[in-house]
């Protein structure tokens, strides 16, 4: 089975959050599997940096507009195929913003061109390889199977992940004719959306299938609350929606191995944890290593709920715990947090940036990772938690629901618990959840049996990429139907 996976970010060449650890991890769990997967992505700046003796396959005189070409390299055992456009790719910034974290401007072009080099892969074939199926992610990969609907890869399925529908992909109806598709696409049962162009809704109309990345978040998604304007569609495509969770690059991520942490620990020799709890609290200058850490590892933004944190800031210090955050977002977010780690300092520290050892470190150092998010897709900070002994506090929505179990009082005596849930997200909600756990801290023997109960829970994608090969084979199935 040869499938072609598409996705604007992929961890370990470029990341700016979960979607590149997914769509870096998801294909390597399914090469092991035999699935014979190729990965493409943009070579901005830093992925054609780190590409290894990359070998140039394709050559586009004009992908809409633009010169560039495909280059192949093989890393980790993962096969990428990227897309050199230095027209688009090749500036300062992210991956999706310049230095001043504004928007690239022509966002709509660089992405309908990953799209537009994606169908070609999938109508030519690329050095005597053509997928039989293509998997798309997010927005960015979105127009791919706008494009294959009009070309020799009709029939060629493709499966449109949704890691977070509040990111769609919308622009002014003015681009349409820049894109390269008939006019007869711009429709309701199309890529137009209230006059505009939407990537994502293009991708939802023309997928073969839909998936999202936890089974709670496929059905929040059917409803206005969470659908963000396309639970109709949504809901018009539940015969073919799948939830299936997130796992974790379990090499990347282990508290054994983890060259990225102060010492090694594991399950089985847990003790020096403790090692990397002491440098922790020497990072974010905390006074002594009294009370629970709670570390944030988080965008800072309404989403994750990080103003309710603010406003519960000054309660974790009273109820003696410390705070250590690590992010970067929203101006006002950023400043009130500024104002709390000034309030209290040596009990609440703040590093404002994106600094993956620094992640590492608060997993294996701190007691608590705080997810207070308003929605969550699937969330993956919680399960780096689980792995590395850091005790979930989350919200009880989308994949936070599904991959925490609550310590209430039947779980806790089944001895199955791996963290406590709050709703609705409000201070209050927050608070009471932040008792709980200081609470249980507080009892070694209960707080090493979360620990340990976390530690042993199978996160990684063995489950979950079986899930996603058996999807592939179901399509190609169906498609080889009469
Ligand atoms: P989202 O993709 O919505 O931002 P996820 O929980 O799915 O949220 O994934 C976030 C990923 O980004 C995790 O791997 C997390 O460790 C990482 N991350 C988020 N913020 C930072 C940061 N400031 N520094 C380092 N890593 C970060």
């Amino acid at each position: 089975m040869k499938v072609l996976s598409v996705a604007s970010e992929v961890y370990p060449l470029i990341k700016t959050g979960g979607l590149a650890d997914v769509a870096g991890a998801l294909p390597a769990a399914l090469t092991a599997q035999g699935v014979d997967m190729r990965v493409l992505l943009p070579g901005y700046q830093p992925v054609m940096a780190k590409l290894r003796n990359p070998v140039k396959l394709v050559t586009f005189h004009d992908l809409l507009g633009v010169s560039a070409s495909i280059l192949a390299s093989k890393m980790n055992g993962v096969n990428f195929l990227v897309l050199d456009a230095p027209d688009l790719f090749d500036r300062d910034g992210g991956p999706y913003t310049d230095a001043a974290s504004a928007d690239h401007r022509d966002n709509w072009l660089r992405f309908a061109a990953l799209c537009r080099a994606a169908a070609t892969i999938a109508e030519d074939g690329i050095d005597d390889w053509k997928p039989d199926l293509v998997h798309a992610h997010d927005w960015q990969a979105g127009l791919t199977p706008v494009y294959m609907k009009q070309g020799k890869a009709a029939a060629t399925p493709v499966v449109m992940t949704i890691h977070n529908i509040a990111f769609q992909g919308q622009f002014g109806p003015d681009i349409f004719p820049r894109l390269g598709l008939p006019q007869s696409v711009f429709a309701v049962d199309g890529i137009e959306y209230y006059g505009d162009v939407s990537f994502l809704k293009g991708g939802l109309q023309m997928a073969t299938a839909i998936t999202t990345v936890s089974p709670t978040y496929a059905q929040e998604i059917r409803t206005p609350a969470f659908g963000m304007g396309l639970d109709g569609l949504i809901n018009a495509h539940a015969d073919t929606l799948h939830g299936i969770v997130n796992g974790i690059d379990t090499d990347v991520w282990d508290p054994s191995t983890d060259t990225m942490i102060a010492a090694n620990y594991s399950l089985s020799k847990p003790k020096k944890r403790q090692t990397n709890r002491k440098a922790l609290a020497e990072y974010f200058g905390f006074r002594d290593t009294d009370g629970p850490v709670f570390t944030v590892v988080s965008r800072l933004t309404w989403q994750k709920g990080i103003d309710v944190l603010t406003e519960v800031a000054d309660d974790i210090v009273a109820m003696g715990g410390k705070l250590a955050v690590l992010g970067s977002g929203d101006q006002a977010l950023e400043a009130a947090l500024t104002a709390a780690a000034e309030r209290h300092p040596g009990k609440i520290g703040l590093v404002l940036g994106y600094d993956e050892p620094l992640s590492h470190l608060m997993q294996a150092g701190g007691d608590v990772i705080l997810v207070p998010s308003r929605f969550e897709p699937c969330g993956l900070t919680q399960l780096y938690g689980l792995r590395y002994g850091n005790v979930p506090v989350v919200a009880r929505t989308g994949g936070l629901a599904d991959t925490i179990i609550d310590a209430n009082e039947a779980a806790s005596a089944a001895q199955a618990a791996t963290g406590f849930q709050f709703s609705p997200v409000t201070p209050d909600a927050l608070r009471q959840a932040l008792r709980r756990a200081v609470r249980a801290f507080s009892e070694p023997k209960v707080w090493a049996q979360l620990q340990n109960q976390g530690m042993k829970a199978d996160v990684s994608w063995n489950r979950s990429a079986h899930r996603y090969a058996c999807l592939y084979k179901e399509l190609l199935a169906e498609q080889s139907e009469p």
